[in-house]
């Protein structure tokens, strides 16, 4: 541990990303292979594999607590360190001060912090996580409890992102390090990746259907004309609706009579329990299936018709393990599939998007009650119509139509049917792009209802007036820097948008994971995701990013998004430059 949390700390004084790939590689090749691989693991900042669902339910509060504990110090020192740093972990270094191990105590190596981290995530209650915790900040130094806490919160903040890994393990073992993310995004675990590129073996990482990998992403385009521009005169791509619901990786297979159904949200959570109505369908489809769709809340118009509800609607169903039988049948879902990323143990990531159309309806129509609903209608209209809902007025599973649009002035038209229809707006998607799990690239562009939005993370919440009195309902916001070691930048505040109902659920949670109560303002774990419209961007000395939202208008919670997701400086950047008309990005 203390051989890992010096390279972190020497990855963190380096901004130069060569650098910090070199000073990685060079720790990670000269371990041994196992104890490697759970320090890729931590230099990712997980204390377990992606792919996993095991979480260490330890709120920063804890954490906090613990810490000032071992440190033997005040709330209000530990405070005062938090707010020079803005984190955690750094603080704890600071007010553990020069503490050096007592020469009795057994030094800690990495398998017991991930055993550790393990028998943690096992157990219940604070109480009970506390004791397994507590003695092990006992007998770790500043710099290592520094790294423990700071895994525990899921950054490190060093600027040592799971890709920058990857590319210290190709250097490390002298593999291509696409290789290496191939690998990484297949097994959704870069310390089995690790043991296979020590191996030279990366070529046997399969996807393994119930493992979901990462999702491809989309980038912003705020006119039709702006998605044409990107694509340029060359690229053919097709036109979806934009649906608003939860974006959703299906994994079907086992034998017949054994079928399993696993459906997968954003954040790789198991969410099949959520919608049970979806999960009959999905297992009757035939063969072994991995799909990437949309679920939304649905209406059935008539037998072969129907559309989305908004999103308000399909929240009520979300967050829930068991789902009453009244909401089944008040908030019925219909799982949008746009994609296919395994069929019948062939990956199916590296075919162009049109091929991936065509296997998609054909296996969709491979199951008796499916017809193959691709429906490219020559008008460039975009049917979501009779032969989209199926034959058998079943309406659970649909295929996404699609089609293609000549012109800008086309892909507006659409835009609008789409809005009618009561879509949030249009994914264009190049034909020719193969999938890019996790990535966010331009085959993909989205084209939504505000004219500009921006997904932050919440960093402080303040108590409101009136009415709110006693509510945390007022919001400070940040972006990510993605170029100085990913830390986080307010960039705004704002109190609108949210329900009574959210905002007390908001409430209860911010209390239990505030990390500075400064009284009327709780600086809180930044775990909180939200989608902001403004007006107009503006540069400003008032908060740290060097922007100013104008009126800032909070769309809704984004429980889908993981604060890694949420927009980065460089967006703002990129905003703003379009927003005053210039070219480029504002350094
Ligand atoms: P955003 O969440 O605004 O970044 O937009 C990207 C999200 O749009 C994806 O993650 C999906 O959840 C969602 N989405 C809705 N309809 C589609 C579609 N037809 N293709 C891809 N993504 C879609």
């Amino acid at each position: 541990m203390k051989a890992f949390a010096q390279t972190a700390d020497s990855v963190a004084w380096t901004s130069k990303k060569t650098e910090k790939i070199r000073l990685l590689a060079e720790y990670l090749g000269a371990r041994p292979v196992a104890e490697a691989a759970m320090a890729a693991l931590f230099f990712s900042g997980r204390a377990f594999p992606a792919w996993e669902e095991t979480t260490l339910q330890v709120g920063g509060a804890l954490l906090w607590r613990l810490a000032a504990e071992s440190a033997k110090v005040s709330d209000e020192e530990l405070s005062e360190a938090y707010r020079r740093y803005g984190d955690l972990g750094n603080a704890v270094a600071e007010v553990f001060g020069a503490r050096q191990k007592q020469p009795a105590a057994p030094e800690i190596f990495l398998p017991e912090l991930a055993e550790s981290f393990r028998k943690i995530a096992a157990t219940r209650g604070p109480a009970a996580k506390s004791q397994i915790l507590r003695p092990l900040l006992a007998r770790a130094t500043g710099n290592e409890a520094k790294y423990i806490i700071k895994i525990m919160l899921g950054d490190l903040r060093i600027g040592s992102k799971e890709s920058l890994v990857e590319e210290a393990i190709a250097k490390a073992f002298e593999v291509s390090a696409k290789d290496v993310q191939r690998a990484n995004m297949m097994l959704g675990d870069i310390g089995e990746t690790l043991c296979l590129a020590a191996a030279h073996k990366l070529e046997e990482a399969r996807l393994r259907l119930f493992h979901p990998i990462g999702f491809m992403l989309a980038s912003p385009v705020e006119s039709a004309e702006e998605a044409f521009e990107a694509y340029g005169a060359e690229v053919r791509f097709s036109v979806e609706d934009k649906y608003d619901g939860i974006r959703a990786q299906a994994h079907i297979g086992g034998k017949d009579g054994h079928r399993v159904v696993r459906i997968f949200s954003r954040t790789r959570d198991d969410v099949t329990e959520s919608f049970p109505e979806l999960v009959q369908p999905l297992a009757s489809l035939e063969g072994e299936l991995v799909l990437d769709g949309e679920i939304i809340a649905w209406e059935q118009l008539s037998d072969d018709a129907g559309r989305a509800m908004p999103f308000a609607e399909l929240q009520k169903r979300l967050g829930r393990k068991q789902v009453a039988e009244a909401l089944l049948t008040s908030v019925p879902v219909a799982y949008l599939v746009f994609d296919i990323l395994y069929c019948d143990g062939e990956l199916m990531i590296d075919q162009p998007l049109e091929r991936r159309y065509e296997i998609l309806a054909s296996r969709l129509a491979l199951t008796r009650n499916y017809e193959p609903l691709v429906t490219i209608d020559p008008q460039g209209k975009l049917a979501f119509e009779p032969s989209v809902t199926g034959k058998n007025h079943k309406t659970e599973i649909i295929r996404a139509p699609f089609v293609q649009a000549a012109s800008p002035e086309e892909l507006e038209e659409l835009f609008l049917m789409a809005r009618e229809r009561g879509n949030e707006g249009l994914m264009l998607k190049d034909l020719q792009s193969c999938y890019t799990p996790g990535r966010r690239g331009r085959a993909w562009l989205k084209l939504k209802r505000e004219l500009a939005t921006l997904d932050v993370v919440v960093t402080a919440a303040e108590y409101g007036h009136g009415k709110r009195a006693g509510v945390l309902s007022d919001y400070t916001f940040a972006v990510r820097d993605d170029q100085e070691g990913n830390k986080l930048l307010n960039i705004g505040k704002a109190y609108s948008g949210l329900t009574d109902v959210e905002l007390a659920e908001l409430t209860r949670w911010f209390l239990e994971h505030t990390i500075v109560d400064e009284g009327f303002r709780r600086q809180v774990e930044p775990r909180i995701v939200l989608e902001i419209a403004f007006n107009n961007m503006m540069k400003s000395d008032r908060h740290a990013s060097g922007f100013a939202l104008r009126f800032p208008r909070i769309l809704r919670i984004r429980p889908d998004k993981l604060p890694e997701e949420i927009d980065t400086l460089a967006t703002v950047r990129e905003i703003f430059a379009r927003q005053h008309g210039q070219k480029s990005p504002v350094p």
